[in-house]
């Protein structure tokens, strides 16, 4: 799996920070980051609900 933040839809709420630290971060124009492009095994679930649970659905995962 691999997930990618698209800036321009970022509203920078947090949320996917929150839910999956070890995968999501802040970037330098405050806007959330993926820290990973593959997302490691047991990562898999919290790296989902954080696409699901951004409000924007800014995060894309393929
Ligand atoms: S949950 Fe979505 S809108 Fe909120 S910081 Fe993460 S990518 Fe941005």
């Amino acid at each position: 799996m691999k997930v990618e933040v698209f800036d321009d839809l970022c509203i920078s709420c947090g949320a996917c920070i929150t839910t999956c630290p070890d995968i999501f971060e802040w970037g330098e124009d405050d806007k959330a980051i993926a820290k990973v492009n593959d997302v490691p095994q047991d990562k898999l679930q919290c790296a989902h609900e954080a696409v699901e649970g951004c409000p924007t659905a800014a995060i894309k995962e393929e």
